[in-house]
Formats: structure tokens, sequence, C-alpha cells
């Protein structure tokens, strides 16, 4: 298991509609980040505060020369942002470069080391 190459496809993956946001994240960006609250509609993410139109690319999505992509709301990013990767299945889906080919081999040892990784994040997954 390595650590995030900043590859951004899962941020690319789930940009589209596939992101939930908890309650305290939506009412701490209501009261403190009007600049994140703006492209929430009806609790769902991520929107265009202009059109009202389901944006296809997160807005804090920021891409770089050499094509490492980062978090322009690390700090503040929402749950599912927090969370990811949760499963050994879902990065295999996703194609998330954290996955070496030993993972797979064994994807019970890959997942204790996964949220060995994620344990400033996200509860271990059960
Ligand atoms: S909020 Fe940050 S981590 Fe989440 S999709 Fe956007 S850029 Fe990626
Ligand atoms: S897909 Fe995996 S390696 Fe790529 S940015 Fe997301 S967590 Fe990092």
């Amino acid at each position: 298991m390595k650590q995030c190459t900043q590859c951004g496809k899962c941020c690319i993956n789930y940009s589209e509609g596939g992101l939930t946001a908890s309650q305290e994240d939506l009412a701490f960006w209501e009261a403190e980040r009007p600049d994140i609250f703006q492209y929430v509609n009806n609790n769902e993410l991520w929107f265009d505060p202009n059109t009202g139109q389901q944006l296809n690319l997160c807005p804090f999505l920021i891409k770089s020369e050499d094509n490492i992509y980062s978090c322009g709301i690390y700090h503040d990013r929402p749950e599912d942002c927090r969370f990811y990767p949760v499963t050994i299945d879902q990065m295999f889906l996703d194609e998330c470069e954290m996955l070496e080919p030993d993972d797979l081999n064994n994807t019970k040892q890959a997942q204790i080391k996964l949220d060995i990784l994620m344990e400033d994040s996200r509860p271990p997954c059960a």
C-alpha cells in the first residue's frame, strides 16, 4: 500500500454528484465558509451558484503543471473526501494508485494497512 500519489482520479470520478457531506460539514460551511456553501444545493454537492446546474468537476480541485492534483479546501473538505479510500474493492474499481500488486493478493491485510494509513481521517472499515 503506497501513500496517495495525488493522481486526482478519486476527485474526478466522484465530483459529478458522487459526493456527500455530513450535516456537520454543511452547518460549518453555512456559518463559516460561504465560499464553499455557495456550491451546495439542497444539501447536495457541487452546483454552479449562478445557474444551479450540477458541476461535472469539483470547483476546489487544483491541477499543477506536472499533473499533480490537490484540494483547495483540504482542511474543510466534505466527509466523503476525508474518508476516502474506505475499501480495497472501491480502490480497485477506482484504479486508485495507492494499491500495489501485493494488496490484491491479500486484500484482508491490505485493508488493515489502509485503515492504519487513514486512522487520522476516519474510523477503521468494519
Ligand atoms: S473537495 Fe477536495 S478532496 Fe473533495 S473532490 Fe473536491 S478537490 Fe477532491
Ligand atoms: S485515486 Fe488514490 S492515489 Fe489517486 S488521488 Fe485518489 S486516493 Fe490518491
